[in-house]
């Protein structure tokens, strides 16, 4: 694709690294017949090539974005499947991040549009002001209808109850019976995650432990700060990126990690892009770098690197018929597939691939919250396609898509790690419990 950046523009680095992303597209519109959102609506500006040449011409043309714009960005999804489609490597999730901080520097939203989405980036991020809103939601919830469509959402979306942490909050969980760990890791527990089902982080721990590997959890780590970089607020973003990378690469050169681990694979997708983020801030480059380096999904860090004891099964034992959702940020933002269906398969249990995989559910972060008719459309595609297979239950490796699809469904879902922790020596996950 032809650019036209002048040399002012291109002092800055965002535009810099934009306009060779731009440079490679060929405009071969492969990137649509993957694309969601162009799937279902069928515009050429609700697919990636669309968006693509918006997002140019706001930047090269030094325009602020207006509502038409705003619209057709809004609605990507950020699962990146355009990405996993184009022929000639267009990294389509740097161009949207650049869209979505230029759309936030020069767009005026609507006033509730703009309360819902500073609302969702300060609330959700931090675990405390998540319990506190999901305690009072349960106190309007029967008044659920005076609200808008988008708040009636949320209260939806909200947990009635928090399930009960089994493990103490430590810092540090050491290895099961070993004097000196095999490996030490620190592991992100997420901001939402940790308050709704912290049973995939204590599965991750237990089964790291019992494994001789030593798990960290620093205290003043809580979010990625992914759910503000995807609404493009950078301040609030950038502020979590610092802490974390510094908190994280003190701990590497001080004590020693092999891995940062993540179990959620929209935040891993995130840590993986410090480096990125951060490639022009002299102080941070090196640490940022580092850290994307040292960052690993459970899966991936499992297949690679444990040597796995599963428990044999007795020949009378139970084999289930397992669907695996690859989660988009899991597939497209990671490239990580083969890795969580191994591991299943390792326990052995059938998987099943569910058709047209590659789609989204529509969770993708806060979009089923902010976009919530396409997010149905898509949760009720998914709901059919995972139906086709007959699975009796469901496993992913994101938590965003075990609620979403949670929500259209009553198959189990669970985290891969579950089943994993369960088969070398774990718990029966609660979520199978009557099968
Ligand atoms: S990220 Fe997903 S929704 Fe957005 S343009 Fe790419 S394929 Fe479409
Ligand atoms: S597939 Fe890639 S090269 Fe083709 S239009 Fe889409 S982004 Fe551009």
């Amino acid at each position: 694709m032809e650019t036209n950046f002048s040399k002012e523009q291109l002092k800055n680095h965002d535009n810099k690294s934009s306009e060779k992303i731009f440079r490679k597209c060929v405009h071969c519109g492969f990137c649509n017949a993957t694309c969601p959102t162009y799937q279902l609506i069928g515009d050429e500006l609700d697919g990636p090539r669309g968006r693509i040449y918006l997002i140019k011409d706001m930047l090269e043309n030094n325009k602020p974005a207006n509502e038409k714009i705003v619209k057709h960005i809004d609605r990507c999804l950020s699962c990146y499947s355009c990405m996993t489609t184009c022929p000639s490597g267009v990294n389509y999730m740097h161009l949207i991040d650049h869209g979505r901080k230029h759309i936030e520097k020069t767009y005026k939203r609507p006033f509730m549009d703009n309360l819902m989405r500073n609302f969702l980036s300060k609330i959700l991020s931090k675990s405390l002001n998540f319990r506190i809103i999901a305690i009072l939601t349960q106190i309007i919830k029967p008044f659920w209808f005076f609200f808008p469509s988008k708040i009636q959402k949320m209260i939806k979306l909200m947990p009635s109850s928090f399930p009960k942490k089994t493990m103490p909050i430590m810092e540090t969980y050491k290895a099961s019976n070993k004097k000196k760990p095999v490996a030490r890791v620190a592991l992100l527990t997420g901001c939402v995650q940790k308050i709704i089902s912290p049973q995939i982080n204590e599965a991750t721990i237990r089964l790291l432990n019992r494994h001789g590997i030593e798990v960290i959890v620093p205290k003043k780590i809580e979010c990625c700060g992914s759910l503000s970089h995807h609404l493009g607020k950078e301040n609030d973003a950038n502020k979590t990126f610092r802490n974390n990378i510094l908190i994280w690469y003190e701990e590497y050169i001080k004590n020693g990690l092999d891995a940062i681990i993540s179990n959620t694979s929209g935040c891993g997708t995130t840590l993986k892009d410090y480096g990125f983020i951060f490639r022009s801030d002299q102080d941070l480059k090196k640490k940022a770098k580092k850290i994307s380096e040292l960052t690993q999904d459970i899966t991936e860090y499992l297949e690679d690197n444990v040597k796995l004891n599963f428990i044999e099964k007795n020949k009378n034992e139970k084999i289930y018929k397992i669907a695996y959702h690859s989660a988009c940020s899991m597939q497209h933002g990671q490239k990580i597939h083969k890795e969580p269906i191994n591991l299943i398969k390792k326990t052995g249990n059938q998987v099943v691939d569910i058709p047209d995989g590659h789609i989204c559910c529509g969770s993708a972060g806060t979009y089923n919250l902010l976009q919530k008719d396409i997010a149905d459309k898509l949760l009720k595609n998914k709901i059919m396609n995972i139906k086709k297979v007959e699975p009796q239950f469901i496993s992913t490796g994101n938590i965003g898509c075990i609620t979403q699809i949670a929500n259209g469904t009553k198959i189990p879902i669970l985290h891969t790690v579950e089943i994993i922790d369960w088969y070398t020596g774990g718990p029966k996950p609660k979520a199978l419990e009557k099968l």
